[in-house]
């Protein structure tokens, strides 16, 4: 390598402040009571995002909350309207959660987040919604904590505007993106990657690449596992902008799943997905997706470490 590529290799490498752009609103957490969804997880990430000195200079974005209109672009009418009516129907009931103005606005506002995200990714390179990342939503049903498809609806504003665009998913949510699996299977724009817990919810749907991990998966394996994949990728699909969910409920702690990631595992994870962005020049979208540990506070820990992993030296 001569001097030229290597600096350019360490430029590469480097991503400073005016490369990232973080999106959060207070309307994307929820009050539950007695439940294993940490309603309130976005509040504690961004409140401690903001106490930190290598965030001073990054600048946090606040959504609008999605219309009807973008909505409709990836939903059914039908199920838009039992939303909006506040009705546990066919088509909501299997949200497992309740359906009140509050959590309606918490999805409407997570869905303008990944609006916002599409849109400030002409202007960086990395763009890190606290939220999002509802991968259960189906067109015309809510499964598993996901009344919308975020990235469904905001996939199909971009390809609007950008109609040869390639999109990746990269899902390391312990859980199957089955509506995302679902939702893209004609896309030709569109490869969908789940790498998760195989015996686990959900009933599978069929992405592009699925790698269904053993319960009980340790962080070596995991890493081993995830670096194939990638190669793979790589030699099958050129994207020129990612969808990185970066669920943070592989962790050894987590009350949903079984797989063992710890915390320096995760950070590895993260490292590998910002590595492979990178040399794949791709734009990408963080989003933080599920994290359901026994220990509140090390779901936050795992989001504030993915942020920093994409904010600071690879
Ligand atoms: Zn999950």
């Amino acid at each position: 390598m001569n001097i030229f590529d290597f600096f350019f290799e360490q430029k590469k490498k480097k991503i400073f402040p005016d490369e990232i752009a973080f999106i959060y609103s207070e309307s994307y957490n929820i009050d539950l009571v007695n439940h294993v969804f940490p309603g309130n997880k976005f509040r504690k990430v961004f409140e401690l995002l903001s106490l930190d000195d290598d965030f001073i200079k990054v600048k946090f974005y606040d959504p609008e909350k999605i219309s009807k209109e973008d909505l409709y672009l990836a939903h059914e009418k039908k199920y838009i309207d039992d939303l909006f009516n506040l009705e546990h129907t066919e088509k909501t009931k299997n949200s497992e959660l309740p359906l009140t103005d509050k959590i309606l606005n918490s999805f409407l506002f997570g869905a303008g987040g990944a609006k916002l995200a599409i849109t400030l990714i002409d202007e960086y390179k990395f763009v890190f919604n606290v939220g999002g990342g509802f991968h259960h939503s189906f067109p015309e049903h809510a499964e598993g904590f996901c009344y919308l498809n975020d990235v469904a609806i905001a996939s199909e504003i971009y390809l609007k505007k950008n109609p040869e665009a390639r999109i990746l998913i990269i899902d390391l949510d312990v859980h199957q993106g089955n509506g995302n699996a679902f939702y893209f299977k004609n896309h030709k724009n569109v490869y969908t990657f789940s790498m998760h817990e195989e015996d686990l919810y959900p009933k599978k749907e069929k992405s592009s690449l699925d790698i269904g991990l053993k319960s009980f998966t340790k962080t070596d394996e995991y890493l081993k596992i995830l670096e194939n994949s990638l190669k793979r990728i790589k030699n099958e699909f050129k994207p020129n902008l990612i969808f990185y969910l970066a669920g943070a409920d592989v962790f050894e702690n987590d009350a949903l799943g079984s797989i063992k990631l710890d915390m320096i595992g995760i950070k590895k994870r993260d490292q590998m997905i910002k590595k492979f962005a990178l040399e794949q020049n791709s734009k990408t979208i963080i989003l933080t997706a599920g994290g359901y540990s026994k220990n509140f506070i090390e779901t936050v820990q795992i989001h504030i470490q993915t942020a920093k992993v994409f904010l600071g030296e690879l």
